[in-house]
Order: structure tokens, then sequence, then C-alpha cells
């Protein structure tokens, strides 16, 4: 089974995919835990190009085209693979991060995003996407803390870039309500996961 964490800044998603692949391992699963921009080793060297640099190095039109031929990598080596083997994947982001930056808020159009994916990644989605949310507010403050004093393509982005971010994410969950599932991100990590997971007792 393959399942994607999505979510903005400062949800918690790397703690939360660590602990949802520790709660598939103790219900006797095999699962590989991996994340993007990266996941194999050419992936990972995008990823450098990506968030390396100023946020302007590279146009939107290539950024999303590094974003799609990272996660063709990704998908070859890493995911494939593990999903042949049998095990259950894990990743912190996927296509819908693409969809939301690239698409919602960097307004490249989603046809043309999963029109790239098509031909990188043969159209691979994820059984389940659990989409990480929290109040608008509080996604700001969280935002706006970890953007503080970055000079890098994360920091740089304001208040209106996120927010069309956490818009595309609803969008693209209230559209297939079959794959994705909104989860609270608000509370303890504990109770946050124990969400997560109680949600994938149909897979
Ligand atoms: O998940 P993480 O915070 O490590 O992602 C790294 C950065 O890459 C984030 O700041 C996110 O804004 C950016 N990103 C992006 N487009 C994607 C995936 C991630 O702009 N498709």
């Amino acid at each position: 089974r393959f399942i994607s964490l999505e979510g903005g800044e400062g949800v918690g998603k790397s703690t939360q995919a660590k602990a949802l692949a520790a709660a598939l391992r103790a219900r006797g699963h095999a699962v590989v835990e991996t994340r993007e921009p990266g996941g194999s080793e050419g992936a990972e060297a995008i990823r450098r190009l990506l968030l390396e640099g100023s946020a302007d190095r590279w146009t939107a039109g290539a950024e999303a085209l590094l974003f799609a031929a990272a996660r063709a990598d990704h998908v070859a080596k890493t995911i494939r693979p593990a999903l042949d083997a049998g095990s259950w994947v894990v990743t912190d982001r996927f296509l819908d991060s693409s969809l939301a930056y690239q698409g919602g808020a960097g307004g490249i159009s989603i046809a043309q995003l999963r029109a790239l994916h098509e031909v990188g990644s043969a159209g691979l989605l994820p059984d389940r996407t659990l989409l990480l949310a929290l109040p608008a507010a509080e996604a700001a403050r969280r935002a706006e803390a970890r953007d503080r004093g970055g000079s890098d393509r994360i920091g740089g982005r304001d208040a209106a870039y996120h927010a069309r971010v956490a818009d595309g994410f609803a969008t693209l969950a209230a559209a297939e309500p079959e794959r994705f599932r909104v989860i609270d991100a608000l509370g303890e990590a504990d109770a946050v996961t124990a969400r997560l997971i109680a949600t994938l007792d149909d897979l």
C-alpha cells in the first residue's frame, strides 16, 4: 500500500510520517519511509538544486520540471520496487505537493502538472493521501516562525503564498474524497498519529 502525507509548512508531516511508519511496523508490515523532493540518489541531487540558492533561482516552469524529474526517479528507484516487494510505502509529500505549490500557488496548470506526472511516473497515485490541516491562523503563525530570517527559497514566501497552497490542498482533497482524508493536525503528536492510523483501517 502506498500512503502519502501532505500539507503546508509546519503541519508536522515529517514527524507524523515517522510515527505512522512505526505504527504500521508494529502491526507487522514492512514499511519504506521516504520523502519528497528526494527519496532516491538522483532525486536527492535534484532536491539540493531546488532548495539551495535564492527564491528566484528557477522559473516556475523549470521548478515544475525539476520536481517532476525528481519524482520520476523517486518512483522508479524507491517507491515502485518497494511496492513490488510487498512493502508499504509512506512518503512525506508526493504529486499533490506539486499540484498545490507549483499549481495552485505557482500558476502552472493542474492539467500540465498531471501530464508531467504521466510522462515521468506513469501517473502513479497513492492508495491514500493524508492531508494534515491546521486552522489558517495557526498555519500562518508556524510558517512565519519557520520563514523568519530565511533567505533561501523557503523563506521569502509570504502568507498569501502559503494561503494559496492551503487552498490548493483543500480543493484537491474535496475533488478526490476516496483517496484523501483530511486530518486535524492540532494537538499532541500521539493523538494526531492515532487519527492517521484510524483512516487506514480499510486498507
Ligand atoms: O516538506 P519540506 O518542508 O521538507 O519541503 C521542502 C520545501 O519544498 C518546502 O518548503 C516546500 O515549500 C517546498 N516544496 C515545493 N513544491 C513541492 C514540494 C515542496 O515548493 N512540490
